[in-house]
């Protein structure tokens, strides 16, 4: 084996799908699966799509493309859009998210010369200082939209607890609701869509959060890893175990647990600093930070991770008898999933 592997089970995720599709339905949600942590693995994507998803979202073109190309039936939708591919968005997504004028006026061309429809939704700044127009700045874009050919103004939508960690509550969402409700008002036309958020506006759903005229969820985390990411808490009846990251034991030996001698900068510019607790049994794994963000890993043995560097994960196995050639599972955090899906040297297995 010697490399790293992700186990993937696809019964727990569509498990998780027909679950959320289920709790969001029933308070008048649709849902948009988000699979850009898993690089829009082609067999993830089928199973969100066969437990009744019927558009999925991702961030990368080239993730669409290559679901497209496999044959998988839904709706596209492309979470950001530069300039310099408007032409592909317009040929493999048919939904974009946007928040520049210039971008969607070249949508627009491109749309027109392809003569395809584009479907567009406009988003709104809310907080989190991500993506999005400031709501002020709102209604003069959507004018300007709505005259554009082969552009459908579809919806509007926010994003928050990405980047500022802001909680989408029910103030930030009855804003959006707000907002909606104004543009159809001043600007005379139909949102179809009106999307709430990812995986943190979870919460505030469950919460009995009124959903006003919000009518979309883009759903990643939660469907993923059944987990909300304000504070990272397992959502009530979702499986957790969709994802175990495994990697093999090179080395066992006892040593001391501080490094000894001048210390300067580790392999990533750090200074560290260790407790002496005396000499521990340590372990290596074959696998490190070109694999995994070994600091979202949680062991499902009795074992810690110390750290990593780019081919080394470094463990405490003080607590369990452990050799050379054997293997330890860890279940991957968000970050570690992104990571290990993104790297080639992590092979993926279907369990
Ligand atoms: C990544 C992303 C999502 C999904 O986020 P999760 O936290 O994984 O649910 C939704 N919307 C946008 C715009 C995104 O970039």
């Amino acid at each position: 084996m010697e490399a790293p592997h992700l186990e993937i089970r696809l019964e727990a995720i569509a498990h998780n799908a027909r679950t959320l599709l289920q709790r969001c339905s029933a308070r008048g949600m649709n849902l948009m699966g988000v699979t850009k942590a898993v690089c829009g693995y082609v067999p993830i994507a089928e199973t969100l799509v066969s437990c009744g998803l019927n558009m999925l979202a991702d961030s990368r073109l080239a993730n669409i493309i290559r679901m497209r190309q496999s044959g998988i039936q839904a709706e596209f939708v492309l979470l950001r859009t530069a300039l310099s591919q408007v032409e592909q968005v317009v040929q493999h997504a048919h939904i974009s998210l946007n928040s520049e004028l210039p971008v969607i006026r070249k949508l627009s061309e491109a749309a027109k010369s392809l003569r395809v429809k584009h479907k567009v939704i406009l988003m709104v700044e809310l907080g989190d200082l991500r993506e999005g127009l400031m709501p002020e700045d709102l209604f003069p874009a959507v004018e300007q939209i709505l005259k554009l050919p082969n552009i459908q103004l579809y919806g509007i939508g926010t994003n928050l607890a990405c980047f500022g960690g802001i909680r989408p509550d029910d103030d930030k969402m009855r804003q959006l609701s707000l907002l909606a409700a104004d543009v159809e008002l001043r600007c005379n036309c139909k949102l179809p869509l009106v999307s709430g958020g990812n995986s943190a506006n979870y919460e505030w759903l469950a919460g009995g959060g009124k959903p006003g005229r919000i009518n979309n969820l883009r759903l990643g985390e939660a469907l993923l890893l059944g987990c909300e990411p304000l504070q990272r808490r397992h959502i009530p009846g979702l499986r957790s175990d969709a994802f175990t990251f495994v990697g093999e034991v090179i080395e066992v030996k006892t040593k001391p647990s501080r490094p000894y001698g001048e210390v300067c900068q580790d392999s990533f510019g750090n200074i560290k600093q260790f407790a002496d607790t005396g000499a521990m049994q340590r372990a290596l794994l074959a696998g490190g930070l070109q694999d995994v963000t070994a600091g979202g890993l949680t062991p499902l043995s009795q074992v810690s991770v110390l750290g990593a560097s780019s081919d080394h994960i470094i463990i405490d196995a003080s607590r369990i008898s452990l050799s050379t050639g054997q293997t330890l599972s860890f279940r991957p955090n968000y970050a570690a999933l992104l990571a290990s899906m993104t790297s080639p040297y992590v092979s993926k297995i279907l369990v």
